[in-house]
């Protein structure tokens, strides 16, 4: 229980009308979409940077866990409360303070979605290239602590490699704002890139100057099937190879095909051992050019079961299955939910082949319904796992599946999360994976946060 004096000191900082102890309430924001719960002690939504401030200067008085919060989207328990606390909800801070596009750059406040500003950016021709399958929901707060990204992160980058400026509420309530309106600084210790994916446990973000692109004029989809894994790989690294490097490679292996096709039948997605679609950008000419370069890496495998469009309309058919897979999972077995778990590796480009074919060992050997899908452009598999949830050997099925795929992940010279982060979910592999610096990464920490208020039990 929270005293009734750090209520009243709170509620002075942020206004009574944005601060909620009530038990309903607090319910709803133990959660995110993973299995990781907890409620806090009370949620407080600032309006301002000062609000902000004032409210982590009272918990930093009162030694009190403080945990940024966005829209809660995230996978690994990074956003919930396990030893309580005050949650700061920063979605009140959603406006769009200055579209400079001159400089190809805008200024936020962190509970901007991602998709607000992209639609704000839309007729000026611009574009936030930063966009994660959950772009409708995620924040600007939450994506650039987490360094989100998403089918787009080979060509455009991760969020990190957007942000110029921001403006940091460190763990004593103290605002520290960095970075400059240039395109290139490099003046001093990059605390926009420690800040960027440190999950809300350094501080909160409480304002950000990001980089913006022209938006590509037009874009063409190109889809493959493929009868054997090893093709399918192959194919992306010989694209490359061939000097073509598209704006996403996506893949849906054999379970991917067969859940879209189960959840929505209209769309008549071809069945075979993996699909890859490789979208383009550029001008008309370019993007038609790249699509035929494609064919001639695709040709030279023997692949000719193939489409391609750059009609917009058409073009967003040929996508429309991939859009879709998140969603289907859930029809893959009536009873069955997706838990988050073993569902973020990335590994080398090489090593592609070799585990999907992991992948689908390990689905047979614990028989629990996995759908598998990703990134292939970048190494990122979504191998996403169904269990009944109310069933004990499913969970304990599901946690070994899960150790197993970390586990070959990290044996192929990958890791276990290519863009969803540690969390309270994948802890456990900090000090597996980077012994040394990790406790480097402590050390920063405790110089930071020495009362460890910021969002602890995350990543440390
Ligand atoms: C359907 C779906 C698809 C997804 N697709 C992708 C994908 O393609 N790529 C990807 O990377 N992720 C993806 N995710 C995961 C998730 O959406 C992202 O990690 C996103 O960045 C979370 O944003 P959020 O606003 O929901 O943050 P939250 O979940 O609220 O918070 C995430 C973390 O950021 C911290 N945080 C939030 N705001 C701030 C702030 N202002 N300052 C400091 N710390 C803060 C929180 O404490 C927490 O640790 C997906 C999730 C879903 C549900």
């Amino acid at each position: 229980m929270v005293p009734e004096e750090v209520i009243k000191e709170l509620e002075a900082a942020v206004g009574a009308g944005n601060l909620s102890t009530d038990d309903a309430m607090l319910y709803v924001y133990g959660f995110d979409v993973s299995d990781v719960t907890g409620k806090p002690d009370i949620v407080v939504r600032p309006g301002t940077v000062e609000e902000v401030a004032g409210c982590v200067k009272v918990c930093a008085k009162h030694k009190l866990p403080v945990i940024p919060r966005g829209a809660g989207s995230g996978a690994t328990g990074g956003a919930v409360a396990p030893t309580g606390g005050v949650v700061v909800d920063l979605t009140r801070m959603n406006k769009i303070l200055e579209l400079d596009l001159a400089n190809l750059q805008v200024a936020v406040q962190p509970g901007v979605v991602i998709d607000q500003l992209n639609q704000a950016l839309k007729p000026h021709k611009f574009c936030y290239p930063v966009i994660p399958g959950s772009d409708k929901m995620a924040t600007m707060g939450g994506v650039i602590a987490n360094d989100a990204s998403g089918m787009r992160a080979f060509k455009y980058g991760t969020a990190k490699d957007y942000v110029l400026g921001a403006t940091f509420v460190m763990p004593d309530g103290s605002v520290v704002p960095f970075g400059c309106k240039a395109l290139k600084n490099v003046a001093g210790l990059d605390l926009l890139r420690l800040f960027a994916g440190s999950e809300g446990t350094l501080g909160i973000m409480a304002e950000f100057r990001v980089k913006v692109l022209p938006l590509p004029p037009s874009r063409g989809v190109l889809v493959a099937y493929f009868e054997d894994l090893e093709t399918a790989g192959k194919a992306v690294i010989n694209t490359y190879q061939a000097g073509i490097v598209p704006s996403a490679v996506e893949i849906m292996e054999k379970s991917a095909l067969e859940v879209v096709n189960k959840y929505r039948p209209q769309a008549g997605v071809k069945v075979a051992e993996a699909m890859l679609l490789f979208e383009l950008e550029g001008d008309l000419d370019f993007v038609e050019s790249q699509a035929r370069s494609i064919g001639y890496v695709l040709d030279a495998l023997a692949v000719g079961d193939r489409q391609f469009s750059a009609d917009p309309a058409e073009a967003e058919r040929l996508w429309s299955a991939r859009s879709a897979v998140g969603a289907a999972t859930s029809v893959l077995e009536e009873g069955h939910n997706r838990v988050y778990e073993g569902e973020d590796i990335c590994v080398p480009l090489t090593e592609i082949p070799r585990t999907l074919r992991k992948l689908r060992e390990l689905r047979d050997k614990y028989r629990l319904g996995t759908v598998i899908f990703g990134h292939i452009s970048i190494g990122s598999l979504h191998p996403a796992i169904t269990i009944r949830k109310s069933d004990e050997r499913d969970w304990k099925a599901m946690k070994e599946l899960a150790a197993e795929i970390h586990a070959w992940a990290l044996s192929v010279g990958g890791t276990v999360t290519g863009e969803h982060g540690i969390g309270v979910a994948r802890k456990e592999y900090m000090a597996i994976m980077h012994p040394g610096a990790y406790e480097v990464m402590k050390r920063i920490k405790r110089a930071l946060d020495p009362d460890n208020i910021m969002n602890p039990g995350k990543i440390f």
